[in-house]
């Protein structure tokens, strides 16, 4: 955390002194037994038409074919108070929250039919918006269920192995389905990873994420346009599956 940030978050815990948001607890955001209190949704939808119920959350027979292979929602965004956490969580940047946050997750793909993860990856921040966050929020989501999903086997997670290379408004102004999908149009990038040949250029390999099951973090999605566009550089660059998790999903206004 940059200085900057610590001075923040100093006056913040003075204005607002912590305590459990549902309960009251002090000296926590969201204790042991309010997070288990959450409640997970109880089935998925279709990520792409939203109307078919799926099991954990895969592209219908209609929506076929779809480089997205599931989409898992965790619970609902305006119950349990997950409006709240995530505001608290992404603008008024109180990194803790990511290990309440990330059990909830760690809990919802348990319980789902999703297969076990080769390589966990975060929706990547532009890095504009990283300066001005101090933490990119999905990636400390990523560690966290990196180590917690298989305790003592810690699944690989590919940092700034996917960039995002154009600065896009954020996508909660674009109002319009179209619109969002245009916005991030080529946003996404695989970092070219690669050896050196004896005349010193790079030759590009893309091993890292050849015939692998991906899991792509995200905290809240709207339309899922950013996991599709995500999914599909994913699959362009060697991805066997790509499978996405989120917290909740905010409905368009
Ligand atoms: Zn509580
Ligand atoms: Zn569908």
């Amino acid at each position: 955390m940059s200085i900057f940030q610590n001075i923040k978050k100093f006056i913040l815990d003075i204005l607002f002194p912590i305590t459990c948001l549902s309960c009251g607890q002090d000296d926590v955001w969201l204790c042991d037994k309010c997070v288990k209190n959450i409640e997970l949704l109880s089935f998925q939808v279709c990520p792409k038409c939203e109307d078919t119920i799926s099991e954990s959350g895969r592209t219908c027979y209609n929506c076929k074919p779809s480089n997205l292979d599931g989409l898992l929602v965790a619970s609902k965004y305006q119950e349990n108070n997950l409006s709240k956490l995530v505001h608290l969580y992404k603008y008024r940047f109180v990194e803790d929250l990511h290990i309440p946050l990330g059990k909830i997750l760690v809990k919802a793909i348990l319980q789902s039919q999703l297969p076990l993860p080769d390589l966990i990856l975060s929706v990547p921040l532009h890095t504009r918006r990283l300066r001005w966050r101090g933490f990119n929020q999905s990636e400390l989501l990523s560690k966290y269920i990196s180590q917690n999903l298989t305790p003592g086997l810690e699944i690989p997670v590919g940092k700034n192995l996917l960039t995002r290379k154009k600065y896009t408004p954020p996508q909660m102004k674009i109002k319009k389905y179209q619109e969002r999908l245009d916005n991030l149009q080529n946003a996404f990038a695989i970092k070219t990873q690669g050896t050196k040949s004896p005349f010193g250029d790079l030759v590009p390999t893309t091993t890292s994420l050849y015939g692998k099951n991906i899991l792509l973090i995200d905290d809240i999605a709207t339309t899922g346009a950013t996991l599709l566009e995500c999914a599909k550089v994913l699959k362009l660059n060697g991805a066997k599956k790509v499978f996405a998790t989120v917290l909740a999903r905010q409905e368009m206004q």
